[in-house]
């Protein structure tokens, strides 16, 4: 369990110049997302989640684009920045979830589905946005799954935040693909029971790629903006927090009257504590790895991502 107040993230003055003078050098912006370590949201110029993140890459001017996230999140910057150099801060950086769909594993399913389309959670490689209709993060999904005439719609890869969409769409029959992220999925029930009973006057903010017996028991389910967003805005002074631990550095930063408590099993993804502030350096060094996604794939993941980005929020 976490306690409230919070030390500032150390960033060595040598290592925050050197930096800067790489970005001012290569002509760069640096785009962390929450989840990534409190020192790299320190020297990002911008840290949001999925959503926020494709945002940020499509209207910046910058030539090229450090990202300090996981490989899906690069290659989504690459789709809506073909003319930007795009390095991922880690190469070794990928989305355990994002792998549990494989291109050739969704063409199989939709020959067996025909005229079912395909709403693709971002968390995906590029070459499944691009067998997939539409696209969707956590914080525009039930907004997307409305958009769509169809009744029956395939979601992949992430089944949980697919039963919470199902929830919230009664009209919609959600066929679901079997992925999950492994931070989100292993909470524990008894042990949020037990949170909760010791912490009555907390209010409970979960992400939807918790399990369904999770967020049964919460009293706001968000994407990681939301739950940031939902615990400034209220004027209840504690929270249990449930989700990636990462944006407990902007929460309690922004908040400092506010206590938020967190499961004793860790909420961290070990994939996004890849990317290090050397990672940095070194990508604005050498301008590599290079995330870039061949052309043919690009095409069809760009519509799907595009018309994502034109759906109205609810
Ligand atoms: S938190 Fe989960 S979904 Fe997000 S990058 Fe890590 S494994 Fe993937």
């Amino acid at each position: 369990m976490t306690m409230p107040g919070c030390s500032p993230p150390v960033v060595p003055e040598e290592i925050r110049t050197r930096i800067e003078t790489l970005v001012r050098e290569r002509g760069a912006v640096v785009l962390a997302h929450y989840y990534c370590r409190p020192e790299i949201h320190e020297v990002a110029h911008f840290v949001g989640d999925s959503l926020g993140l494709s945002q940020e890459a499509a209207k910046t001017s910058a030539r090229v684009i450090i990202f300090c996230g996981v490989h899906f999140m690069a290659e989504t910057a690459s789709l809506l920045c073909p003319g930007k150099t795009v390095v991922l801060a880690n190469a070794e950086a990928g989305c355990p979830m994002a792998d549990m769909v494989e291109p050739e594993a969704l063409a199989a399913r939709k020959k067996e589905l025909p005229g079912v389309p395909v709403l693709t959670y971002v968390n995906s490689p590029a070459a499944v946005k691009a067998l997939s209709d539409i696209c969707c993060t956590s914080a525009n999904v039930v907004a997307v799954l409305r958009s769509l005439g169809s009744r029956k719609i395939l979601m992949t890869p992430d089944r949980n935040l697919a039963g919470y969409a199902q929830k919230l769409t009664p009209e919609k029959e959600v066929l679901t693909w079997p992925g999950f992220c492994p931070t989100h999925h292993r909470l524990n029930l008894a042990e949020i029971l037990e949170l909760k009973e010791r912490n009555p006057d907390a209010l409970v903010l979960a992400h939807p790629e918790c399990q369904a017996k999770i967020l049964r028991e919460v009293d706001f389910i968000g994407s990681t903006s939301g739950i940031i967003k939902h615990a400034a805005r209220s004027d209840r002074r504690k929270f249990v927090v449930l989700t990636e631990e990462g944006v407990l550095h902007p929460m309690r930063k922004n908040n400092p009257g506010k206590i938020f408590l967190t499961p004793k099993t860790p909420m961290i993804c070990p994939n996004m504590k890849k990317n290090t502030l050397q990672n940095i350096v070194d990508a604005l060094e050498t301008l590599s790895p290079v995330v870039k996604v061949p052309e043919e794939i690009r095409g069809p993941a760009l519509r799907a991502v595009e018309l994502m980005m034109a759906v109205p929020r609810d």
